[in-house]
């Protein structure tokens, strides 16, 4: 990552570093509303914002925009911050936008003085005709022409709940015919009087209900920046027609002025990202909550076994685009599927489990064996693991009539058991149903793993657990959640598009007894099986154990 050239955002602040703008400062903000859990898309903003501030040796606020009163809730502001804190960064100062209503407010009074807003009762309709078209500038409505008096004494009584919802709103008052033909600025809609403030007679979380108006998105953020001394303001695409705006606010308040840049969101596959859509799946139950490990939100990710690396080198990966894109899932399971191949220790589990006895080892004999934690660890040294008489291996790990090349267990077929014997498949029994319900096998006692001199040689391993200290558990499997790449864009309703089988329940799955003193969030490798994590709803009597991802990718076949 060192090697790799600037992108245009790093380009833009050594530019203004060499230029002594804001005398080399560099102060970035991450400003999430408060209105729902962070998603991988807000990853990638946060890793951005401050991983900027940390390379040019400034910091970072955190700042919650929370001016609509409606959607917001206090369990969001601390689900955000327990999530930036995971990921692994740290904000210089945690700062409200509703911390600033009164100097938002004194902002609007300014203007109204300069002349440069008034106080209109028009219909949203009646609003909308008065902007006219990007091409043919709109008729004033008759509130336009209001002194400053009246202006100021309306605003004031909207602030003090004189008016209803919607009776009245603030607007900025700018003469489209100053910005010359053909320019960006004249056929900007934004720049058509835009709405200022808005009467919302509604509980704030922070600020009760002192307020029954609010400030818009774009008399609030901008002025949010410049109070802080924010330097690099930075967001997404569609907040392009929303700079000029910006600016203008700035300009004629003639406070600090904080820049505003443009990257591409992030958008990923087989997922949906507005807030908005991953509300519905949590409200209508198709996934248990915003952190079900099927989510692309953060405490999702983190429950399903993703780590806070893996995201961050998939945000260093993807990089910064002033383009729209969107990036395949699979890289982030590529990533953190590298990770933990490094760092997870490897255990024994049977997921689908059928039974097998060594007719020739003693029946009550118990035989410590040593396995290896993490063959790419050589520091995660070794474990004792129990041997018996009788074992349980996958179903799939037997077969009656084995073709050529199945380098398991079968009838007169050999295979090693990791990490103890080579065996030899003897006979089976089967149920009415023709269900295979035991499998009887004989051992090479000389093949025994660490001291094998038995001289044979097998190609295939397979698996196992001994049937009196194995412990059962919950295995839950996951797919993808949606069964089409892009389903944000899909026609029809997007949960139309929902994966039925995103998650398969294994009731009574058998993991090595070692595995009872793990605890939430450590991660494993299943042998053969894959990645795991151990679940927040596992209990004393029974773990619960995520796949974060298999081995493989898989999803291709
Ligand atoms: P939504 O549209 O789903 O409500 P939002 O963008 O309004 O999402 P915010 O809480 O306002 O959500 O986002 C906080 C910050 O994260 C903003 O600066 C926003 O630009 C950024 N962000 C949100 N989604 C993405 C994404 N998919 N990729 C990159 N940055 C994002
Ligand atoms: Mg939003
Ligand atoms: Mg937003």
């Amino acid at each position: 990552s060192e090697e790799r050239s600037l992108n245009f955002l790093e380009q833009i602040i050594e530019e203004d570093i060499a230029n002594g703008v804001n005398d080399g400062r560099v102060l970035t903000r991450f400003p999430p509303e408060p209105n729902g859990y962070l998603h991988i898309g807000h990853a990638k903003s946060i890793c951005l914002n401050f991983g900027l501030a940390k390379k040019y040796g400034g910091q970072t606020n955190l700042r919650f925009d929370d001016t609509n009163p409606v959607t917001e809730d206090t369990e969001y502001v601390e689900s955000i911050k327990a999530d930036i804190q995971w990921l692994g960064f740290q904000w210089a100062q945690e700062l409200y936008a509703s911390d600033y209503f009164e100097q938002i407010y004194n902002f609007a009074v300014q203007l109204i003085k300069k002349g440069l807003a008034y106080v209109d009762d028009s219909t949203p309709e009646e609003i909308a005709a008065s902007k006219g078209t990007p091409t043919q500038i709109g008729t004033p409505t008759p509130y336009r022409s209001r002194s400053i008096e009246e202006n100021l004494d309306l605003f004031e009584r909207m602030k003090n709940g004189e008016f209803k919802d919607g009776e009245k709103v603030l607007r900025a008052k700018i003469e489209t015919e100053q910005f010359e033909e053909g320019s960006p600025e004249r056929s900007n809609m934004h720049m058509r009087d835009p709405l200022m403030y808005r009467i919302k007679h509604a509980h704030h979380h922070r600020t009760g209900d002192k307020w029954c108006i609010y400030p818009m998105y774009d008399f609030a953020h901008g002025q949010s920046d410049s109070i802080e001394g924010i330097t690099h303001s930075i967001c997404t695409l569609e907040f392009i027609p929303h700079r000029a705006l910006y600016n203008w606010f700035i300009a004629q308040l003639g406070i600090f002025p904080s820049r505003q840049y443009e990257f591409a969101r992030l958008n990923l596959t087989y997922t949906v990202m507005s807030k908005r859509k991953l509300l519905q799946l949590v409200n209508e139950k198709h996934v248990s909550g915003w952190d079900d490990p099927r989510m692309p939100t953060i405490s999702g990710l983190r429950r399903r076994g993703f780590t806070p690396a893996s995201i961050r080198e998939f945000c260093e990966r993807i990089g910064v685009q002033k383009r729209e894109n969107v990036i395949d899932v699979s890289l982030l399971e590529f990533l953190v599927r590298d990770e933990l191949n490094k760092t997870a220790n490897r255990v024994m589990a049977v997921l689908d489990p059928v039974k097998l006895v060594i007719t020739d080892y003693p029946d009550d004999k118990v035989e410590e064996m040593t396995a290896d934690n993490n063959p790419e660890d050589p520091a995660s040294g070794t474990r004792t693991i129990l041997f018996s008489k009788t074992l349980y291996i996958e179903r799939e790990d037997f077969m009656e009539e084995p073709p050529k090349k199945f380098f398991r267990l079968g009838p007169g077929l050999v295979v090693r058991l990791k990490n103890a014997y080579i065996i030899k498949g003897e006979s089976f029994d089967k149920d009415e149903n023709g269900n295979i319900t035991t499998i009887y096998a004989t051992h090479y006692p000389e093949s025994k793993s660490g001291g094998d001199t038995s001289g044979l040689n097998v190609k295939g391993t397979i698996h196992w657990v001994s049937a009196a200290h194995a412990k059962t558990a919950e295995v839950r499997l996951y797919d993808r959640l949606f069964n089409t790449p892009d389903p944000g864009n899909e026609e029809g309703d997007f949960k139309s598009y929902i994966n039925p089988d995103s998650l398969t329940v294994i009731p009574n799955a058998l993991i090595e007894p070692s595995l009872v003193d793990a605890k939430p969030g450590d991660k494993l490798q299943f042998l053969r099986k894959g990645y795991f994590t151990v679940d927040p709803d596992s209990t004393a009597e029974k773990m619960v154990f995520n796949r974060t991802v298999t081995l493989k990718d898989t999803w291709a076949k």
